[in-house]
């Protein structure tokens, strides 16, 4: 969903990001309300009032194998799909900075602060806020095609743009994840989400040297959006 301040600059941002890098989500966040509570000095954040979200979808055919643990396979896709990303923001921040506007990419997947989990600041409501999807039962975003099934990276920039609106939740009766998750951290809903109990579980396949990152892709299998696997 879209506000109605025409933009061409939106509109060509879109395109290069579906059309030229491939992308598969492209959506704009008002951040004012937010940007205080990123992990970036506030005269640093000040400087960006928006902030520019896309997606690229995880392949159905990489979480086929994923039965009650993650996958080497999956561990690869998802390394490779952060790298694609944090391509991607740079070249989106490239374009932006040659029409002499500040831009800045943060890394898809770079935890700074251990202890509380976070990144430099919260791609996923970011997201949320560009009209991606919803927050679902998972804890993940949920967009109306691929379901959980993305990645996300940001570009906070100056460059006025015309912003997107939230969607409304629509996870509805669906209990697919929650029917699945080994943790059993998957509540009726999002905010009842068990984070130690899903972290506890992350960490147990971490430690059993399954994968290299704290991932597991059950959720993900289990909300594939439109596609399914047959
Ligand atoms: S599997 Fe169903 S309940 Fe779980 S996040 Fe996806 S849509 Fe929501
Ligand atoms: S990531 Fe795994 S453990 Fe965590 S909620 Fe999803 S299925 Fe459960």
């Amino acid at each position: 969903m879209q506000s109605s301040v025409p933009n061409t600059k939106y509109e060509s941002l879109r395109r290069f990001c579906l059309e030229s890098l491939g992308l598969d989500l492209f959506g704009v966040a008002n951040i004012r309300e937010i940007r205080k509570t990123f992990l970036l000095s506030h005269d640093v954040a000040d400087r960006y009032d928006y902030a520019i979200s896309v997606g690229k979808e995880v392949l159905l055919s990489v979480l086929d194998d994923i039965k009650e643990a993650p996958t080497l396979l999956y561990f690869h896709h998802y390394r490779q799909l952060n790298s694609y990303l944090d391509r991607a923001a740079l070249q989106i921040a490239t374009e932006i900075s040659s029409l002499g506007y500040l831009a800045l990419p943060v890394a898809a997947s770079q935890v700074i602060d251990w202890k509380e989990q976070k990144a430099h600041l919260p791609h996923k409501k970011i997201a949320e806020l560009a009209g991606l999807g919803w927050l679902g039962k998972n804890n993940l975003l949920v967009n109306p095609i691929l379901g959980s099934r993305l990645r996300l990276v940001t570009v906070l920039t100056n460059l006025p743009l015309k912003t997107d609106s939230p969607l409304p939740y629509s996870c509805g009766d669906c209990r697919r994840c929650q029917t699945v998750c080994p943790a059993k951290a998957i509540k009726d809903l999002p905010s009842a989400f068990d984070h130690l109990a899903c972290f506890e579980k992350l960490k147990e396949f971490r430690n059993k040297g399954l994968v290299g990152q704290y991932i597991c892709g059950i959720c993900v299998k289990a909300c594939p959006g439109q596609k399914e696997l047959s």
